[in-house]
């Protein structure tokens, strides 16, 4: 395994945009609403399509609802 020493933070995610097309994801918390009436919380986001974001990004943002039903 290599280790990266101290990396940078990458300041270039943004949280509030999908990381696979660029739109605003609509995130519940991106707009100040509870998790829990996020759209993402009742939908189911395909192995396949997760498996398209970057991993450093996995974390950091959410997919918008079109990515996540599997369209482009
Ligand atoms: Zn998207």
């Amino acid at each position: 395994m290599t280790n990266h020493p101290n990396p940078a933070p990458d300041e270039t995610v943004d949280p509030t945009l999908c990381p696979l097309c660029g739109q605003p994801n609509g995130c519940a918390l991106t707009e100040g609403r509870p998790i829990e009436a996020c759209w993402c919380v009742q939908a189911t986001v395909p192995e396949d399509v997760l498996k398209r974001i970057p991993p450093e990004r996995r974390l950091k943002a959410c997919v918008c609802p079109s990515c996540a039903s599997g369209g482009q």
